[in-house]
């Protein structure tokens, strides 16, 4: 991974900067973190963002209003100050129908995001074949609308076409993105969209955590042999150093 002085750094949050929490907003931010991620955007001219399931909003709760974000799955992103949410897709009708089906499924939970809903149960692992009924009997009701993505203890419900990739895609043709070598991180099944994105462009993919197949070029064990990596990226690109390692 020569000249990485050229790189633009596309990173995933959740099980790839931080450990998986049992709920979104259990997790943990490891001090040291944000200090880190704002010297590598400075180091690499601005060209870093956080690309995750997540809305916006609630990447700003973690990170507040930092970097360039792309969140739920692609289809909402600030770029250079600028913010771009679509209008959700679906109707109060159909969000009623999908919240009275949850209530039926203890220990799931329906977030309610910007442009996507998603359906929670890894604190009840044993609903995930109802959840996913539930979740297809969602798209079934308008699939040219309606797009669904599986990751981790999750069924999210997102606009159909957008994707994780496609939002890097979309980076890359602008500055300070374009003419730099995308790399991109994540951890789920979300990600490989990202994988396939970056690989195409000639950039570097990297995958985090134990998974049986994936289109990553690389992978780090867990969150924290990611950090440990980002931590050296720093400092080879001559970073801030004043913080500690997260
Ligand atoms: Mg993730």
């Amino acid at each position: 991974m020569a000249d990485r002085t050229n790189w633009a750094l596309f990173m995933d949050i959740d099980g790839t900067l931080l450990d998986l929490a049992p709920t979104p907003d259990g997790v943990i931010i490891p001090k040291g973190l944000p200090q880190l991620l704002d010297s590598l955007a400075r180091a690499l001219g601005g060209a870093l963002a956080l690309v995750s399931g997540r809305s916006l909003d609630s990447i700003d709760r973690l990170f507040p209003g930092l970097w360039d974000a792309v969140g739920c799955h692609g289809t909402e992103w600030r770029l250079g100050g600028q913010t771009f949410t679509p209008q959700p897709s679906w109707s109060d009708g159909l969000v009623a129908g999908i919240e009275a089906a949850r209530r039926r499924l203890p220990g799931v939970v329906l977030e309610r995001k910007s442009v996507s809903l998603a359906l929670h149960f890894r604190a009840a692992p044993e609903q995930g074949a109802a959840v996913r009924a539930l979740a297809e009997a969602a798209v079934a009701t308008d699939p040219r609308r309606f797009g669904l993505l599986e990751g981790k203890s999750v069924m999210e419900i997102i606009p159909a076409g957008n994707s994780k990739g496609s939002a890097i895609e979309r980076f890359m043709r602008v500055p300070p993105y374009a003419g730099r070598r995308p790399v991109f991180a994540g951890d789920d099944v979300t990600d490989e969209s990202g994988f396939t994105a970056v690989n195409g462009m000639g950039g570097h993919s990297i995958h985090v955590g134990d998974s049986p197949v994936s289109k990553a070029h690389f992978c780090f064990p867990d969150p924290l042999a990611m950090r440990h990596w980002l931590y050296g990226l720093n400092n080879a690109l001559g970073g801030d150093q004043d913080h500690e390692h997260p």
